[in-house]
């Protein structure tokens, strides 16, 4: 077997070693480098938009080829999004994670960007004199979106959740330690929790039996849970279409009640129906004690709910 038989034909000229991610590779057919979002998710970072393939291209570059095949010219049919720009270093394959990062500030909405940037603090890929460096390449205009960085997020959703829940005038808590409990994602006005769910890190009956303990535990000191998973966070805001119509509806009084998770976990008739009765007295399927509702003035967990995520992203 021969050398080159562990590389693949870029186009020509420009070879690259057999194990290389197919979009790296991509983008060398198109005639450029992998850029933007496209990069920053090749290095394992958050990007809230993938679908399209990002490619930074030299200006001075002319007939670019299809990503899939170098004897077809780029249809505007593929979804690339070509970034003409000379490329500021010398590596011949991949953009700098710094340099990816600020084009994709100004290729994404703040909030995805803001969500990106998280991550990537929170992974420690890049620091904080990454980011005065990230923010002094570009336009002033996005200066605003460095005050609202978190490296505390545990994901994007979170992110996401976080600046949607600010947006609409909540005061939010991020990765809040609570006593019996242990660290929640959120903490929405001092008495909601939300956790973020995503499928990689909540899979099994296991993680979900785990989860609803806590959600139990949470009941017991006041607090109501949501738990919005990230395609709903990302997609389709939860609450809102379930929110939207309970508005629409005469307001009724109902009846608060409080159970401890001692008396659920016992399972005894009485505090089965309490569980019972309390899931579907509440539009979010959690339950809110009348110590926390004491304790936080007039917030319902109607309301509240139904406000929440109301905001597309
Ligand atoms: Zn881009």
């Amino acid at each position: 077997m021969g050398v080159l038989s562990t590389f693949r034909r870029a186009r020509r000229d420009v070879y690259m070693a057999g194990g290389v991610n197919d979009e790296v590779l991509a983008a060398q057919r198109i005639g450029g480098r992998l850029d933007c979002v496209s990069s920053v998710e090749a290095a394992g970072i958050f990007v809230l938009d993938r679908s399209g393939l990002h490619v930074q291209v030299e200006p001075t570059r002319s007939r670019l080829r299809s990503p899939n095949s170098r004897r077809q010219r780029l249809s505007t049919a593929a979804r690339v999004v070509v970034h003409w720009r000379p490329g500021a270093h010398g590596a011949a394959h991949s953009i700098p994670l710094t340099e990816a990062l600020a084009v994709a500030i100004r290729c994404q909405s703040p909030r995805a960007s803001i969500a990106m940037l998280d991550n990537a603090l929170h992974q420690r890929r890049i620091d904080s004199s990454d980011v005065r460096a990230i923010f002094a390449a570009l336009p002033a205009k996005y200066a605003v979106l460095q005050a609202l960085l978190d490296g505390r997020a545990e994901a994007g959703s979170e992110s996401i959740a976080r600046l949607l829940l600010r947006g609409i005038g909540c005061s939010v808590e991020v990765q809040v330690r609570i006593d019996g409990v242990g660290r929640v994602d959120l903490l929405v006005d001092g008495w909601i929790v939300v956790e973020c769910d995503s499928r990689a890190h909540h899979g099994g009956w296991e993680a979900q039996q785990r989860d609803r303990r806590r959600d139990l535990l949470l009941a017991e000191r006041g607090y109501a849970v949501l738990r919005p998973t990230a395609h709903l966070i990302f997609t389709d805001p939860p609450g809102s279409r379930v929110g939207a119509r309970r508005e629409r509806q005469p307001r009724r009084s109902r009846p608060i009640r409080s159970y401890t998770s001692e008396s659920v976990f016992s399972a005894t008739d009485a505090a089965r129906s309490a569980f019972v009765a309390n899931t579907r007295s509440s539009s979010a399927g959690s339950a809110i004690s009348s110590s926390a509702r004491s304790r936080t003035g007039s917030n319902s967990l109607t309301t509240t709910s139904a406000r929440l995520f109301l905001k597309s992203p």
